[in-house]
């Protein structure tokens, strides 16, 4: 059966309790309007955890565009099924005001890899981000954690975060789900128009050129940017936030490509922003 709790102390003790019978915890954290991306995360959990916890909130200090912020979809009822039927044991659905009590005067800043392409483009996104999920592992300490590969620069920051705060919490990296033409399942998909929405898959048709360029002997950082740039341009209205080679850990540019270098790609379609990613060696 499917527990939703809003209030953090409460399932602070409930996990407390859980750990103590020695469950092992996994949390999936989510902004909720959930897809069969959010929904793998959850399965990957199930398989390895005895306590399925998702937590749902929009976290307003990762947001670094309020228009952004306000426009994003939220559907907690159909989420809440989608849950149901996936088997998650525990919703965690806290307020505002309890997840970051006001004065807010404590938060996590990132440096390094997070300073880095949507650093870049979303200043104080991942201090946000960092911040949000200390607390979700302090409330819950979960065993392991599940993050999708969709995000992988909140994936490299939030492993990076986890070893430099000693969290014994085992980050757990996912395979990005993605529709039948190859556009990454979002949540912000939704907010595209039925235009743009045709021209989305040019993100991840650009990744895979660059990938097949990679296979067929280029191994340029800058050969595999051209390509990707070639690609993207194909398109109008398409404005390229970013579209780089960078080391899976650093996520600096590398002049040489390995197969686990990190294409990463950043486009605006219209007035929506979306991120893709993918190993030049492949998934
Ligand atoms: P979000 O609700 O967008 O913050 O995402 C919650 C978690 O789901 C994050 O770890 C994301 O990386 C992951 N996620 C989002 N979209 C996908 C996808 N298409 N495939 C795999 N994981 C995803």
């Amino acid at each position: 059966m499917l527990q939703v709790v809003e209030d953090i102390y409460e399932a602070q003790k409930t996990f407390e309790k859980l750990r103590q019978q020695g469950r092992s915890v996994g949390l999936v954290p989510t902004m909720g309007s959930l897809h069969k991306g959010h929904v793998s995360l959850v399965e990957r959990a199930r398989l390895r955890c005895d306590v399925v916890a998702v937590s749902i909130f929009v976290n307003a200090i990762q947001f670094n565009d309020v228009n952004d912020h306000r426009q994003y979809p939220r559907s907690t009822e159909a989420d809440l099924a989608m849950l149901a039927s996936a088997g998650v044991d525990f919703v965690l659905l806290p307020t505002d005001e309890q997840m970051h009590p006001k004065p807010m005067n404590v938060l996590i800043t990132t440096s390094g890899a997070a300073e880095l392409l949507e650093g870049v483009h979303r200043p104080g996104h991942f201090d946000g981000v960092a911040t949000v999920v200390a607390k979700l592992f302090i409330i819950l300490g979960p065993g392991l954690a599940f993050f999708g590969e969709k995000d992988f620069q909140q994936l490299v920051v939030v492993r990076r975060m986890v070893s430099e705060l000693h969290f014994p919490v085992e980050i757990v990296g996912c395979p990005t789900v993605r529709e039948p033409d190859g556009l990454a399942m979002s949540s912000r998909n939704l907010r595209l128009t039925e235009a743009d929405r045709a021209k989305a898959p040019i993100v991840h048709r650009a990744i895979l050129a660059a990938r097949q360029a990679y296979a067929a002997g280029e191994t340029s950082g800058r050969g595999l940017i051209a390509v990707m740039y070639e690609v993207l341009s194909s398109v109008q209205d398409l404005v390229i936030d970013y579209a780089s080679v960078v080391d899976p850990q650093t996520l600096k540019d590398v002049d040489h490509a390995k197969p686990d270098s990190r294409l990463v790609v950043a486009v605006h379609l219209g007035s929506v922003r979306l991120i893709d990613n993918s190993a030049v060696g492949g998934d």
